[in-house]
């Protein structure tokens, strides 16, 4: 009950990539290179052990950014082809490789960082993958001329990437669609039918990861342009809570995002962000559980995961790793609040009797603070 996990990116240690940037060249090359990713996904293991982190990740230390990672084992791209993009809906411009011919994924891009991953860790393994809209949205088209055949053509290879990453022991494979938050139409539409193409005969669990963003000034400004009310979710949860994914990811830590969003999803599992990525404030276990405790009047303690917002590459590392721990303590907060209430609940994830879903009395009301997300540094 109240498992903990990550949505996404962490830090990278300073001598691996220059931090607090996005897209930081790294500062190894080669088998050092190779090396040097294994041992900070190491670290970051031991860091999340320590923080009580139950589904762990390696935070993206083996990829430079979360969508160009899986693209540059893919073919049909050319990289000396640089386009200016409108990213996100045109939120910002990026600069972005192009697709100039049928896409193909020659061998495996992460199975060498998985199967080192699943040597270390101890606990449950989750990989992230880029979602096929998203992918589509950071990338320029010369080749296929509509982004539904090209996110198509990409969900195909991440199938075939999931799968190998399935096959080597990890537990969750989740996708990662911003875009998702964008182009809310598409959802429904397209969005759902590739990420089932990606998902396509896995067995592990699935989960998609939906947020408003790093918190980088583009994504701060857009927000702020968002209203008191930030309704995005709505357009397309009930679209996702029909689909075969088994997670979805979402943000809720000072955010404007109505917690009643999440009556939508009443088959899903609800990784629930907890950890505000856009700013260096810590939280305390206190707010952790707050947030969460809030999420109850809409999700079963069963199928609630406490998580953070969005990746925290961008963070300073000891922010990152305070934030982890904050995560853990609330979630356990949380967990012992429940078992208090409940005395034949487990107070460890996995602990106890499954099946059946346990009475859980009212909760007093614990409303969000409304104010509006801190400044990113
Ligand atoms: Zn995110």
């Amino acid at each position: 009950m109240i498992e903990t996990t990550i949505a996404g990116s962490l830090p990278k240690p300073a001598w691996l990539a220059e931090p607090e940037k996005l897209w930081a060249p790294w500062r190894l090359e080669g088998a050092a290179l190779t090396e040097g990713q294994q041992d900070a996904a190491l670290t970051w293991l031991k860091i999340q052990d320590e923080a009580g982190i139950d589904i762990q990740s390696d935070g993206e230390q083996f990829r430079r950014h979360f969508v160009h990672g899986f693209l540059e084992g893919v073919e049909g791209i050319d990289w000396t082809r640089m386009t200016t993009m409108g990213i996100r809906d045109n939120r910002y411009e990026a600069q972005v490789p192009t697709v100039t011919g049928p896409v193909t994924r020659p061998k495996p891009v992460h199975a060498d960082s998985a199967r080192s991953l699943r040597r270390h860790a101890t606990r449950k393994l989750k990989f992230t993958l880029p979602g096929p809209m998203t992918i589509c949205d950071t990338i320029a088209d010369a080749h296929y001329g509509s982004r539904p055949a090209m996110a198509m053509a990409f969900a195909e290879l991440l199938n075939a990437e999931a799968r190998e990453l399935q096959a080597l022991g990890v537990d969750v494979i989740q996708f990662d669609e911003p875009a998702f938050n964008a182009f809310m139409a598409d959802v429904p539409t397209w969005g759902v039918d590739c990420l089932h193409r990606a998902i396509d005969g896995l067995t592990c669990k699935t989960a998609v990861h939906i947020c408003y963003g790093y918190g980088i000034q583009a994504n701060l400004d857009w927000k702020r342009s968002l209203g008191d009310v930030w309704r995005q979710y709505e357009a397309f949860f009930p679209a996702l809570n029909a689909s075969r994914i088994d997670q979805v990811s979402l943000e809720c830590a000072d955010s404007h995002v109505p917690l009643s969003v999440m009556a939508a999803l009443r088959d899903k599992e609800v990784l629930v962000g907890a950890i505000n990525v856009a700013t260096t404030e810590v939280e305390t276990p206190e707010k952790v559980a707050a947030t969460l405790r809030a999420a109850l009047e809409y999700v079963d303690p069963e199928r609630l995961v406490a998580c953070t917002n969005c990746g925290m590459a961008p963070l300073p590392r000891p922010v990152a790793e305070a934030k982890l721990r904050a995560l853990g303590a609330g979630a356990a907060l949380l967990r012992r609040e429940l078992a208090g209430r409940c005395p034949g609940l487990p107070t460890r994830p996995g602990a106890g009797p499954t099946g059946g879903r346990p009475h859980i009395p009212p909760l007093p009301a614990a409303p969000l603070p409304l104010e509006p997300p801190a400044m990113a540094p």
